[in-house]
């Protein structure tokens, strides 16, 4: 069995430079599951409101993503409101609507227990630990996180990331998280409560993965136009994740190049609002922009002068 995936499945009001989205699908887990669809199997555990269009359940089980764990309960579903300027790096959160969210008890199905990879993908750290909690013995377990989280719920959080393999970050999050400036003692000491590898997001500027002893550095695909930059994050995860599922290779070769996979998928859905890139997005595409990637970093080794 392939990827199971908890996170939200939401409805996002944008705003970019370049255009506004009202109440379109939006949910850390939703991007996530997309974009590992892309590359294995996926199962989903979040929670709807009665207000969610069937359209969107029938958009995800098109991508063949288990919907099984998927709950729909009285209540209104988790509202998300942002806003980028210029500098697309950063999301300013004007407003979260937490809904059907603080009602969320999440039971996995029987089928998803044994799942050999797990993602905590971005959601309140009480519910990452009880679904961590109900997988049996998973071959690999990665948590992303946000500044809401990092802020309203430390400690919870502290313990979740005690328990994984990968922490998948944002660079101002892992400033924010240790209260440290500097990125690569903020990665030493987030790698400290245990971890064995840190993966900090980085916007335009590309990915830094650090573990004890190495940093990998991926830049970001320079792209002539970028639309909305709402779930790059947990769609370089799905593509990260999901193509490690599928090789099932985690030496550390293994584990760049599905870095350079997370790249490839987050460069795609940032060139489109909301999930419309994913929708039409296609394997071969993907191939493609894999090859661009490896040259734009390949360069000569050193000769002697
Ligand atoms: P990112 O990949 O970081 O751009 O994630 C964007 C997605 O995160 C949006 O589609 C939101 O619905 C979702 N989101 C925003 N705030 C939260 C939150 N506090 N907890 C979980 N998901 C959130």
């Amino acid at each position: 069995m392939g990827i199971v995936v908890v996170g939200t499945v939401a409805f996002d009001t944008v705003e970019t430079p370049f255009g506004r989205g009202e109440n379109v699908l939006g949910g850390s887990a939703t991007y996530f599951s997309t974009s590992a669809s892309f590359f294995t199997d996926v199962s989903l555990v979040a929670v709807v409101g009665e207000d969610f269009p069937q359209e969107h359940v029938e958009f995800l089980k098109s991508r063949q993503i288990n919907t099984e764990g998927l709950q729909q309960i009285p209540g209104k579903t988790f509202h998300w409101t942002g806003k980028y300027g210029y500098d697309l790096n950063e999301a300013q959160t004007l407003d979260t609507q937490l809904n059907v969210l603080m009602e969320f008890n999440p039971k996995l199905p029987q089928s998803y227990r044994n799942a050999e990879y797990l993602f905590l993908a971005n959601i309140d750290p009480d519910l990452q630990m009880q679904v961590l909690e109900q997988v049996e013995n998973p071959k690999l377990i990665a948590c992303d996180t946000m500044n809401f989280w990092i802020s309203s719920k430390p400690e919870a959080l502290e313990r979740v990331l005690k328990k994984v393999d990968i922490v998948v970050i944002n660079e101002g999050e892992a400033r924010q998280f240790t209260g440290e400036a500097n990125l690569v003692k903020a990665a030493r000491s987030i790698i400290a409560l245990g971890c064995k590898r840190l993966v900090v997001k980085r916007g335009e500027y590309g990915v830094l993965m650090f573990t004890a002893d190495s940093v990998f550095a991926a830049p970001a695909y320079p792209l002539e136009e970028v639309f909305d930059p709402t779930g790059a994050g947990d769609t370089f995860a799905g593509g990260f994740i999901g193509y490690l599922a599928n090789t099932g290779d985690t030496s550390e070769e293994g584990i760049r190049q599905a870095i350079i996979f997370g790249s490839v998928m987050a460069s795609f859905n940032v060139e489109d609002f909301s999930l419309e890139r994913m929708k039409r997005l296609s394997y071969g595409e993907i191939e493609a922009r894999y090859k661009s990637f490896k040259s734009l970093t390949s360069f000569r080794d050193i000769t002697t002068l």
